[in-house]
């Protein structure tokens, strides 16, 4: 573990990023589940907010950090074979929807896996920036859904809640895909825009045992455990696919015993919830790992079911190798 968070701290430093969640200063930041503790003059762990004058302030005001890009219907969503707009029909690739895909440049988060390393230079240099009226009117006529990720959108909620508004007026189905470290001020409003336009709530819950979700991330899962649960008691009743769960099997990590803590996790919250377990590929501070294995993948489908789980499917099966090594 301490070598775990000690690469975090190097890869952070090397950026010029705070390299820990400050968590002994007086005032307390409640825009997104890490709650870090600043004092006057701290930079919070996203890099967007300053303690000052006794006071938690944004960086960049009402803007933030973040680029978009169209991604034509079907996309490779997380979610693909639970899409609400696959029951609306706007997968129908003569009509050529888009998905608007808004990558935030910030997370709360420090994963050593990091696909969408590319935030950290972003969050780093602070741009680029845009409003969220600004953002919105990037949404063109073909734009069926907007899914915020990044970096990640949870440290980011009163810009994206903001677009959503805009969006929501046309049809425009609203998606997070999200480490789930919300606060509790956001949670329930977030919810509500998903909700409201039929959207989904796609949570990375990435690791159930507290070290090792720590080790991997550098932050604690315990928010993200709650507000998962939370989000399921609002999904229930709901006549869409409201919440969907993401699992991916690092190689050493997400072994199987780690993804039947998790799966029986999610079926305890409800059983009914999509669950995709995904493929892992080598990159930033975990480039040495294998792809995950194929056998690793299936043995995990299986325990998934046994878990009680009725809706499991592997996503990226093409990133899958016939790599050897322990999993059980
Ligand atoms: S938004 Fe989250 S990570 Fe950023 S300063 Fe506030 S509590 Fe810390
Ligand atoms: S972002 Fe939402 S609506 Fe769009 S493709 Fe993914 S699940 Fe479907
Ligand atoms: S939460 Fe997502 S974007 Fe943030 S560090 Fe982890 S993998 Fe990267």
């Amino acid at each position: 573990m301490n070598q775990s968070l000690e690469t975090h701290r190097r890869l952070r430093a090397r950026l010029g990023l705070v390299e820990t969640i400050h968590g002994h200063g007086q005032i307390v930041c409640s825009e997104c589940g890490n709650h870090c503790r600043l004092n006057n003059g701290d930079v919070g762990f996203c890099n967007l907010r300053i303690a000052k004058n006794g006071i938690i302030e944004e960086r960049f005001k009402e803007k933030a950090i973040v680029s978009y890009y169209y991604d034509p219907l079907p996309t490779n969503c997380v979610a693909d074979w639970v899409c609400p707009c696959k029951t609306d029909g706007l997968l129908d690739s003569n009509h050529r929807f888009n998905n608007l895909a808004v990558f935030y440049g910030s997370c709360n988060s420090d994963c050593l896996f990091c696909q969408n390393a590319s935030y950290r230079d972003m969050m780093a240099k602070g741009r680029s920036l845009m409003t969220p009226h600004a953002l919105a009117e990037a949404a063109n006529e073909r734009t069926a859904c907007v899914c915020f990720f990044g970096g990640d959108p949870s440290c980011n909620a009163a810009h994206s809640i903001a677009v959503s508004e805009f969006l929501i007026h046309h049809g425009i189905k609203v998606c997070y895909e999200t480490n789930g470290i919300i606060s509790r001020k956001w949670l329930k409003i977030m919810a509500d825009v998903v909700i409201r336009s039929g959207g989904t709530f796609k949570i990375d819950l990435k690791a159930y045992s507290s070290n090792i979700y720590k080790a991997l991330t550098g932050v604690s899962n315990t928010v993200v455990l709650n507000n998962f649960r939370r989000l399921a008691k609002i999904g229930r009743g709901l006549n869409h696919t409201f919440l969907v769960a993401s699992i991916l099997l690092i190689p050493e990590y997400v072994s199987v015993d780690e993804v039947q803590r998790l799966c029986e996790f999610i079926a305890y919250c409800d059983p009914t919830i999509p669950t995709a377990l995904l493929g892992f590929a080598p990159h930033l501070a975990m480039s040495d790992l294998p792809r995950t294995s194929r056998a690793h993948a299936f043995r995990a489908k299986e325990v998934a079911e046994e878990a009680g789980l009725e809706n499991v499917r592997i996503g990226n099966l093409a990133l899958l190798s016939k790599a050897d090594y322990v999993f059980e």
